[in-house]
């Protein structure tokens, strides 16, 4: 793997959501996480009631109180991946899917949960409906979210903030990647970024210690991709979210293209899965522009891919000739990603 670094131009980081994903990721040869998706935390069955406490909150006051509960918690994860992190640096993606995927879907569970959220079964009921969206993933997610509720974008400042102060006080380098996900127009990227610097700033002079921290976003609508001159002006950094891209691109569902895509091979119209080789013709073609006119107007923006073709070794050959900084995938596949992005490089070199 030495002779494997020496040769390798892209840097490989991992997609991770937990200290340990962390650690095996690092034993792994990661440089760092690219992708963290903050809602994962959110799932975990300790803190999963202050978070539908959030959802069915009838108002800001409400919303702020739940949040409130989620903040320590939220802000404990930080510090213990920038514990094991040590100084890579750590990009931590927003909060992503659409609110009804946190709530119950079975009866009995929403029954319950009215009972031990003191709220009617009618008025949860209500609220579950009043979510329900015909097509959720392009539905009130990602960025969106913190359009209609800021407060989330605030909390997750606050925690990604204060943790870097806590961890950077007991004297380990912290370097924070604050990541946007869905943006599909730069006013949306400026509202949320805003809220980061404002809520960063607050807690930075209340405590009298300054943090580093970048803000970007992620690059998986394709309207972002033809209007990356315009978002790179506000971006530190791009990460490629191929996974949505490709969603998007094509207008195949990730979740259910699998149940006819093995018609697209048989019949000869595609040769593999678009989700796991990335499309170099259609959507290798977008993320080519896009990295074109985000370079012109901000040559030093950083950019990576952190969809799951970043562990993908043709996808990574595609990464290393367009010029990106960064692959990041999950922590098994980071080794194999070594490889590929030393081969590609390899491969480049020979064929110049
Ligand atoms: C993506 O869309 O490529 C991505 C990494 O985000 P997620 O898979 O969480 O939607
Ligand atoms: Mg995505």
């Amino acid at each position: 793997m030495k002779c494997v670094d020496k040769n390798r131009r892209l840097k490989v980081m991992t997609n991770a959501d937990t200290p340990r994903d962390t650690l095996q990721a690092i034993k792994f040869g990661a440089e760092g996480i690219g992708l963290c998706r903050t809602e994962h935390m959110f799932f975990e069955s300790s803190r999963i009631l202050a978070v539908r406490q959030m959802i069915v909150a009838k108002n800001v006051e409400q919303r702020k109180k739940a949040l409130n509960k989620i903040l320590p918690m939220q802000r404990k994860d930080f510090e213990e991946m920038f514990t094991v992190l040590n100084g890579k640096p750590f990009t931590i993606r927003y909060l992503d899917p659409p609110l009804h995927e946190f709530l119950p879907k079975e009866d009995s569970d929403i029954r319950s949960l009215s009972k031990v959220l003191g709220v009617s079964y009618a008025s949860l009921i209500e609220r579950i409906n009043d979510l329900k969206e015909f097509n959720p993933m392009m539905g009130h997610r990602g960025c969106r979210l913190d359009v209609t509720y800021p407060e989330i974008a605030e909390m997750q400042t606050r925690a990604v903030i204060e943790a870097s102060i806590n961890v950077k006080n007991k004297g380990i380098r912290v370097h924070p990647e604050i990541m946007i996900p869905l943006v599909g127009d730069v006013k949306e990227l400026k509202f949320v970024k805003d809220i980061i610097i404002k809520t960063a700033k607050e807690i930075m002079d209340e405590k009298g210690v300054k943090v580093d921290y970048k803000v970007g976003t992620m690059i998986e609508v394709p309207r972002a991709t033809i209007l990356s001159d315009e978002i790179a002006q506000e971006a530190e950094f791009f990460s490629y979210g191929t996974n949505d891209l490709t969603q998007l691109t094509f207008g195949f569902s990730r979740d259910d293209a699998s149940k006819y895509l093995n018609d697209y091979y048989m019949r000869g119209i595609l040769e593999n899965d678009p989700f796991a080789h990335l499309d170099k013709n259609g959507v290798g073609k977008l993320v080519e522009i896009s990295i074109e006119k985000a370079k012109k107007v901000n040559k030093d923006i950083v950019l990576g891919i952190c969809g799951e073709h970043g562990g993908d070794p043709s996808s990574i050959e595609f990464c290393h000739n367009v010029g990106l900084t960064y692959v990041s995938c999950s922590p098994y596949r980071v080794p194999i990603a070594r490889l590929a992005a030393a081969q590609a490089s390899i491969r480049a070199k020979q064929s110049k």
